[in-house]
């Protein structure tokens, strides 16, 4: 039989949708090899597909081309099988194939830079030095099929919440905090910036009555050192919404990381499977509690910081002992926020602000903005900003501004905290650091 005619007669199937109903049956598998095991009178091999293993089992007897074939394949290959199924309770999964065709389609290189069947361990290092086929691994690639789920979920979530996706510019003339964790480009003949947020547009976009946004997508950094929760560039997901406040918006991030984490435990199974991660829906409402309790609780544990400071890493795991996993800390003295966070109106030093954490690590920051032209104005020049740069910014509050709230939460370190992965780098397919510009 030609394969061209084959191919027609015969299905085409992912390792995972082999079942009983296949047994006796010919299958059409397309996949990677991930190992070969000589026995002398019979040849195992391990074709992997994105879905899964299943074990191809060709004896002697069967046909001495094709186990000349599989015996000789070099680890990584691309191949196609055409083969039947059996049922073999020693194989993984409980099935084999059978071979009746084994075709190379792309012979891999020898030795492999990296080894995918993971005999030899890696450091992360080399792992993404060699990204393509560190993505081979079915652990790895489970990583990114429940990022997938993640964002899908938050899409859904938000859509379904009323708000509207929108897209920002990610080039841009301004600071949105000033600062220096910016990464200048050259713009013709001008200079111009990576985007650090899209704070100002998703504030600017209240002024046109959307009333609710959202927007998925990269913020730049330039972060001078490297740590195991900061990238270079980094994937948020962020909400504006009006005629609310910072409890409303609270209200909305607790609900949606309630929602992510049930979807993943609804269709992620598999994948949760090959990572050995067992997951928990964190349960509704999170804990609040205000910047001064944390300041106090940081203080009995003998962790040392001054009300006005912002929490260090010691303090943050100190704090982390005693609350909830995931926990809001509220109520921020306004000199550590940014400019348009709101200030209460009876006590100013106290700003309508808020974190969302998981642990040590932070995973979003929010808050009411400041809606209200001269306040905003007034709050750019005590941040030592000038108000001249943020025209297009502070212009949009002149016209009819709704007081409004929202939040930026890291899609990163969302995924880094499900996941209880020890690097942010793990979760991101390309990660962008201090030293890393490729792959
Ligand atoms: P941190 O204090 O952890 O450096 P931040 O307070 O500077 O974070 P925000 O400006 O509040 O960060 O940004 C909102 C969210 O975006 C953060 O809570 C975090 O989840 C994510 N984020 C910010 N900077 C980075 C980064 N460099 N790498 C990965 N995620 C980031
Ligand atoms: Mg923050």
């Amino acid at each position: 039989m030609k394969s061209a005619e084959m191919e027609s007669e015969v299905k085409r199937k992912y390792t995972s949708e082999i079942g009983e109903e296949d047994s006796g049956k010919q299958v059409l598998l397309y996949g990677w090899i991930h190992e070969v095991r000589d026995l002398g009178g019979v040849v195992f091999a391990l074709l992997r597909d994105r879905e899964g293993l299943i074990q191809i089992t060709c004896p002697k007897k069967r046909s001495p081309e094709l186990i000349k074939k599989i015996r000789k394949v070099r680890r990584e290959s691309v191949v196609r099988i055409v083969g039947e199924v059996k049922a073999e309770p020693k194989a993984p999964g409980g099935f084999e194939i059978l071979p009746n065709e084994f075709e190379v389609i792309s012979e891999a290189d020898a030795p492999l830079p990296l080894d995918v069947a993971e005999k030899v361990p890696a450091e992360l290092d080399t792992r993404l030095d060699a990204r393509f086929l560190d993505l081979r691994k079915p652990r790895v690639q489970a990583i990114f099929r429940i990022r997938h789920q993640m964002i899908q979920s938050v899409r859904s979530f938000l859509s379904e919440e009323g708000f509207i996706e929108v897209h920002t510019p990610k080039i841009v003339s301004t600071a949105t905090e000033g600062g220096t964790e910016l990464f200048p480009i050259s713009y013709f003949e001008r200079e111009a910036f990576l985007n650090q947020s899209p704070q100002l547009y998703k504030q600017v976009l209240m002024a046109t009555g959307l009333e609710k946004v959202f927007e998925i997508g990269p913020i730049f950094r330039a972060e001078e050192h490297n740590t195991v929760r900061h990238l270079n560039e980094a994937i948020s997901i962020d909400i504006e919404q009006s005629f609310t406040d910072h409890e409303g918006v609270m209200r909305v991030l607790e609900r949606l990381v309630n929602r992510v984490y049930a979807d993943i435990v609804k269709n992620c199974e598999r994948y949760l499977d090959w990572i050995g991660v067992e997951l928990e829906v964190p349960k509704l409402p999170f804990q609040r509690i205000t910047y001064d309790e944390a300041v106090e609780m940081v203080k009995k544990k003998g962790e040392e910081i001054t009300w006005g400071d912002d929490f260090s890493t010691p303090a943050l795991k100190a704090l982390s002992e005693e609350v909830n996993e995931h926990y809001f800390i509220v109520d921020w003295p306004t000199e550590i926020k940014p400019f348009y966070a709101m200030p209460y109106e009876n006590e100013p030093e106290i700003s309508k602000t808020f974190d969302l954490m998981a642990g040590s690590l932070e995973l979003a920051s929010g808050a009411q903005r400041v809606h209200i032209y001269d306040l905003l104005v007034r709050k750019l020049r005590e941040k030592g900003l000038n108000p001249d740069s943020f025209e297009f910014y502070i212009s949009a509050f002149r016209y009819g501004m709704p007081p409004h709230a929202g939040w930026g939460l890291g899609a990163d370190r969302l995924l880094m905290s499900i996941l209880n992965l020890k690097n942010i780098r793990e979760a991101v397919i390309f990660p962008r650091d201090r030293t890393r510009l490729t792959p």
